[in-house]
């Protein structure tokens, strides 16, 4: 059985004393509880911060992107190596707000990827349509098109340190989150098309999260659709009493 895993997408949100009071929350409410895996992404300035709320704890520290390479003349840049450094074990990558804001493409996302992986960082790879994709019935075609590129050249092996996001752009930070069934529907769809590429094997062990405005209130029903293993949670996850309860709704 797959185990639920829920994290925190706090994108450029917290200075330094909100983020280790958010963590330190966080941790606290856990009360060491680890039947659902959780992770926290703060902005770069507060991982050595958050790093050390959660030393010792089951909770993860994730980045919220990363270069592909490991160093080098590229200004402004933060590469897996030194997310590594500072004790990250995940990297969010290909997240929309980067696909879309920051032009970022399948081609340098999967450039990404496989820096990421290589550097001994585990990696949640977000795709999902735009609303216009999903009204002229694009879906199933963008997401292809977004598996194909941005896992180009990972094997199986690979696959076992990566989890998918499924997050239509539409429910991100809108209030208006995927039905369960939209939700599922969209999982089944990307599991199918990793069956088909990875193998059966392949895609039974890997995690789908889903992610668009979750909620305490909307969290259980999302959640216990067969192929939702957990969300990516970008608003509710900056308040703990807010995330804490989308955690349990993983129990
Ligand atoms: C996200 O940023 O990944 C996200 C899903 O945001 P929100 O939960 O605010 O919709």
């Amino acid at each position: 059985m797959r185990k639920k895993f829920v994290a925190g997408n706090w994108k450029m949100f917290t200075d330094r004393a909100g983020a280790k009071k958010l963590a330190e929350a966080v941790v606290a409410g856990l009360a060491g509880d680890n039947r659902v895996e959780v992770a926290l992404c703060p902005p770069f300035t507060n991982l050595e911060t958050v790093a050390a709320v959660l030393r010792g704890t089951p909770v993860a520290l994730g980045a919220q992107n990363c270069h592909f390479e490991n160093e080098g003349a590229f200004t402004g840049e933060i590469s897996p190596l030194m997310l590594l450094d500072l004790g990250c074990s995940h990297v969010i990558l290909g997240h929309s707000e980067r696909r879309h804001k920051m032009g970022e493409g399948d081609a340098l996302i999967n450039k990404k990827v496989h820096a990421a992986l290589a550097a001994g960082l585990k990696v949640i790879l977000c795709l999902g349509e735009t609303l216009e994709d999903r009204q002229g019935n694009q879906t199933g075609l963008v997401l292809k098109k977004q598996l194909e590129g941005s896992l180009a050249g990972l094997d199986e092996a690979k696959l076992e340190r990566m989890v998918l996001a499924y997050e239509p752009v539409w429910a991100i930070g809108t209030g208006h989150n995927a039905t369960p069934q939209q939700a599922q529907e969209a999982h089944a769809f990307l599991r199918g098309w990793i069956a088909q590429t990875h193998g059966k094997p392949a895609a039974d062990a890997l995690r789908i999260q889903y992610g668009g405005s979750v909620k305490a209130d909307n969290a259980e029903s999302l959640l216990k659709q067969p192929d939702v293993d957990g969300g990516l949670i970008g608003g509710a996850s900056l308040k703990a009493d807010q995330f804490l309860p989308i955690v349990r709704a993983g129990i």
